[in-house]
């Protein structure tokens, strides 16, 4: 099965999914929430490198 799921909550995706950028890679997520918190997640993890 090749079923796609939210990067961000592992909610299946259907028509309403849309795509981000994040860190040079496009991902897919459910809605604009889930983006959001992939975009912060990916921030916080980058600035604690170093
Ligand atoms: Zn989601």
């Amino acid at each position: 099965m090749s079923e796609k799921t939210c990067a961000a909550c592992d909610y299946p995706l259907d028509a309403n999914a849309i795509t981000v950028r994040i860190g040079g890679q496009a991902v897919e997520v459910c809605c604009e929430d889930c983006a959001v918190k992939l975009r912060e997640a990916h921030a916080a993890a980058t600035a604690q490198q170093g």
